[in-house]
């Protein structure tokens, strides 16, 4: 019926970022918040402490585990995951209702939270964020600073593993530069894909 069809359009406006632990995913959507405000990136919920960098409302709301487990209860998150013994999730009307207005949406969540979304909102487009090479991936993991050798491998583990998703996705963007990835990006946002 045309109301299905009207719904399905609209899931269309909305663009998934995701990919590998470590690639460079919030730096891109920095970069889109500075010079594309006709893009609206989504807000995510997490329970991990912000980073001194970081601003209540602006990178996430920081929440508390009862409330992340409410708004679960409460169907309120269009998807969620956990990462490194935290919670991350995407309340879900903000989202809905912008496309519904007709604005473009942007999610950058993790790799499990790409699959939910994919069976959600099934005309979602899904970017990956690939590293130029696998050792600069490497570096970038290992060069964060302190951990323990165990993490570090751990973690070097983990993305090799997730390098392996990117053939779930609509397309793949090479990290090689932070502003051509941005342009490529809004490029693909914007692109009609009703
Ligand atoms: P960080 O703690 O470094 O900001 O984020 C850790 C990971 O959580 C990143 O891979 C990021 O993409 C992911 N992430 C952030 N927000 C969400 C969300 O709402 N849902 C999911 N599934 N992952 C998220």
């Amino acid at each position: 019926s045309g109301t299905e069809n009207r719904s399905a359009d609209t899931s269309k406006r909305l663009t998934v970022l995701s990919g590998p632990s470590g690639v460079g995913k919030s730096t891109i959507v920095q970069e889109i918040r500075q010079h594309h405000p006709e893009v609206w990136l989504s807000v995510s919920m997490t329970t991990r402490a912000p980073r001194p960098s970081e601003t209540d409302g602006v990178e996430y709301h920081f929440t508390t585990e009862d409330d992340f487990d409410r708004m679960i209860a409460d169907g309120e998150l269009l998807e969620w995951a956990g990462f490194s013994g935290n919670r991350y999730g995407t309340p879900r009307r903000p989202v809905v209702e912008r496309l519904t207005a007709g604005i473009p949406v942007l999610l950058e969540i993790d790799l499990q939270g790409a699959r939910q979304v994919r069976k959600t909102m099934p005309g979602a487009f899904h970017v990956f964020l690939a590293p130029p090479s696998w050792e600069e991936l490497e570096r970038r993991l290992t060069g964060r600073g302190t951990e323990p050798a165990e993490v570090v491998q751990r973690r070097l583990a983990t993305a090799r593993e997730e390098l392996a998703a990117e053939k779930e996705f609509d397309a793949t963007l090479v990290n090689t530069s932070v502003q051509d990835v941005r342009d490529e990006l809004l490029t693909l946002i914007l692109a009609s894909r009703v």
